[in-house]
């Protein structure tokens, strides 16, 4: 039967229901998808070598004649190894391989093949153990040239993907090329046929080289693509204009009890000036732990106020929509601000009843009538019954903690609202572009003046009564404490848990000391009753010196007052994590420690934690974080676009540039290269399906 590119893999030779399955969890439905299965590494075997020029450890292709080959039953190794004896003019050697003993059958006594592997010697004499091989002829697809290699699920060898690779190729030709002409003369690129066929079977490495160089770029292009047509789409919408109500804002500002620095400036009037427009924004605020994005989209929703509108603001943890709601209730005691906070267990407003707990009815009401001017919640606030009157402005804090979804459905609560994430993820703008194309980007990018830089350290074990002993005299000096644990409760004695620790600590170490505890799976109002205690938000005076506490703790909690942040069983974090951590201290002018302990070994754990030991900067850690977790870990997947990408990655920062111009450039008449559009449209389906 004929194929085609949209045919199933079905239709290929050699291709069954169980192989076909196997494809489809590598995402391969089509032939088209087969050759855009790119391999993921190369071994040259070009080197075809005599028996006798051949040496220990090296990779190597020999045409040679097999004498014999025979099976035979291991009991060492409990299966069966096939051997060979093969020979060329110039002398023989042993081929083994293991659990296959078809090949005794398949590969003919007296017939000449090509072998490829490594070479290993023993005192025998040279060997190869599991080798490719094939019948020796001129075109040769798995030995004596720069061999494919595939990253394969169980049940698929890379001989079969070859295999399917070289069915595909006669299609290629029907591919048309969809990189505008004049882009590929620009970049000298080869056409998308040379391109797909040497990214599988290069003819030598150059030719290898400027292909993946193309289909990176490709790769990258269509991403970009999307992003300017989603940007498109997003600029012919219609979004609430704001006005900007200047002296009323400058008012505030210069009420407020600090002053903003240069780059909170910049981002408050970038966005000051998005909401202005007539098209919704889309911006990111990201700024490291401390920098003080607060008060930033506090000012864009106090002109949104002025406006009559209303502003949402979505929290990840109860502990954090409280925080915010207090510390912004805080800020606005001058102005004529409603706010509310709605999440799972908490219903208060700083307006209607002060002070009282409301029924679900009452604040839902609240809101769907347009008397609270801010509203601040966790995932609660998405509920369908959860209705705004006007929501002009919506914000996600710690954008990274909720779902694309989850991020959508805040959106659209308003029509055309204009739209804020918030993050303390360091992103490197090139990433940003690349993940984010159809999003603009606000940095804060130093902190507040008169923070001292925190002081971190990797304590040994026998320094720990030192380190209590230097806890006391902080908190004797009026600071407070955190002491962070991995677990709640411990089940080994491997990681330290909040309530042994916290026993421990209270009973023993800190007898005199105010010491709480603070996890996930306490009750929401023992949760906030701890805060309450620890925060002094109130307006009274803290409870608590020491607070233990899990990770409940990482992101945004504000406590100006805390001077120690002490980590237990700190390998266990990630670098971002302990950033985090490490960013719940030094908010405000004393000098703040961080103090890390681990009963870790291993080299590179500890490698990883004397890095964080010297560096501060978030975007070096994310960096370092980067070398060994890979984007992913460090971003999340739907953050970074890495899982849309087979062979660009996001370090291809002069590519994702170059992609980038030519997609601005591109997208603005599209109309003129239909194969683009086309594949623009497949693409689309495909993002669809998944
Ligand atoms: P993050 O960026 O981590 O969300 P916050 O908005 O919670 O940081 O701010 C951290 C702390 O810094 C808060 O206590 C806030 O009041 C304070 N702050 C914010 N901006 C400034 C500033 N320009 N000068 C001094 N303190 C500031
Ligand atoms: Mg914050």
């Amino acid at each position: 039967m004929d194929i085609h590119l949209n045919s199933k893999i079905e239709q290929l030779n050699k291709v069954g229901k169980a192989l076909a399955t196997r494809l489809r969890k590598l995402n391969i439905f089509s032939v088209q998808d087969v050759l855009f299965y790119f391999p993921s590494r190369y071994e040259d075997y070009r080197g075809v070598l005599l028996i006798k020029d051949i040496k220990e450890g090296q990779a190597v292709s020999v045409r040679a004649k097999v004498q014999i080959i025979a099976n035979r039953r291991s009991f060492r190794r409990r299966g069966n190894i096939t051997e060979a004896l093969i020979s060329d003019d110039s002398g023989s050697m042993r081929v083994v391989w293991f659990n296959q003993p078809y090949l005794a059958k398949t590969i003919k006594q007296g017939a000449e093949y090509i072998f490829s592997g490594v070479v290993k010697t023993d005192m025998v004499g040279p060997q190869f153990v599991c080798p490719s091989f094939e019948k020796a002829s001129l075109q040769t697809t798995h030995t004596a040239r720069i061999v494919p290699m595939y990253a394969l699920t169980t049940g698929i060898t890379h001989k079969q993907m070859r295999f399917l690779v070289s069915q595909c190729l006669p299609i290629l030709k029907s591919i048309e090329d969809y990189l505008p002409g004049h882009i590929v003369r620009k970049f000298g690129f080869p056409s998308i046929q040379t391109a797909v066929k040497n990214a599988h079977f290069p003819s030598d490495e150059n030719i290898l080289k400027i292909s993946l160089n193309r289909l990176k770029f490709d790769e990258l292009f269509i991403l970009q693509m999307k992003a300017e047509m989603s940007r498109a789409q997003r600029m012919g919408t219609k979004a609430p204009r704001m006005k900007f109500y200047a002296d009323e804002v400058k008012r505030f500002v210069a009420d407020l009890p600090f002053q903003l620095t240069k780059t909170q400036k910049v981002s408050a009037w970038e966005i000051l000036k998005d909401i202005q427009n007539g098209s919704p924004m889309n911006r990111m605020l990201s700024g490291d732990v401390g920098s003080g994005k607060t008060v930033v989209c506090a000012i864009a929703m106090y002109d949104v106020a002025l406006n009559k509108g209303q502003s949402a603001l979505l929290a990840p943890t109860e502990i954090l929509a409280k925080q915010h709601f207090d510390t912004i209730t805080k800020m606005f005691s001058k102005n004529d601000v409603k706010i509310a906070l709605y999440t799972r267990s908490q219903r208060e407003t700083n307006f209607f009843k002060n002070d009282i707990e409301l029924s679900k009815k009452e604040i839902s009401e609240i809101i769907a009538s347009g008397s609270a001017d801010i509203v601040i919640g966790t995932h609660a606030i998405l509920s369908d019954k959860m209705e705004f009157k006007n929501l002009c402005f919506a914000i996600v804090d710690e954008q990274h903690r909720f779902g694309v979804e989850q991020r959508k459905t805040i959106r659209k609560k308003g029509e055309g609202a204009h739209f804020l994430s918030m993050t303390a993820t360091p992103i490197p703008r090139s990433l940003a572009l690349l993940a984010y194309g159809d999003l603009d980007l606000s940095q804060i990018s130093e902190m507040p003046l008169g923070r001292k830089p925190i002081k971190t350290r990797l304590v040994e074990q026998f320094n720990r009564q030192a380190a209590y002993d230097f806890i006391r005299t902080q908190i004797k000096n009026g600071r407070q404490a955190f002491v962070i644990c991995p677990l709640i409760e411990d089940e080994t004695d491997e990681k330290k848990s909040v309530m042994k620790e916290y026993e421990h600590l209270s009973k023993e170490i800190f007898p005199d000391l105010r010491v709480g505890f603070l996890h996930g799976k306490l009750k929401s109002e023992e949760k906030e009753s701890v805060m309450q205690k620890f925060s002094a938000r109130g307006g009274g005076k803290y409870e608590l010196d020491v607070l233990v506490s899990t990770s409940v703790v990482e992101v945004g909690v504000d406590i100006p007052n805390a001077g120690v942040m002490m980590i237990e069983g700190a390998e266990h974090f990630g670098l971002a994590q302990l950033h985090q951590f490490r960013g719940r201290v030094g908010r405000a002018e004393h000098q703040s420690y961080c103090l890390l302990f681990t009963n870790t070994t291993s080299e590179k754990s500890l490698e990883r934690l004397k890095f964080f030991e010297k560096h501060t900067n978030g975007f070096k850690l994310a960096e370092k974080d980067l070398e060994t977790r890979g984007p992913g870990e460090v971003y999340g997947t739907v953050q970074s676009g890495e899982g849309r990408l087979k062979l660009a990655k996001i370090t291809d920062v002069e590519v994702i540039k170059q992609a980038r111009e030519v997609a601005v450039e591109v997208a603005k008449d599209l109309e003129k290269y239909p194969a683009l559009k086309q594949k623009l449209q497949d693409f689309e389906q495909k993002v669809h399906l998944e």
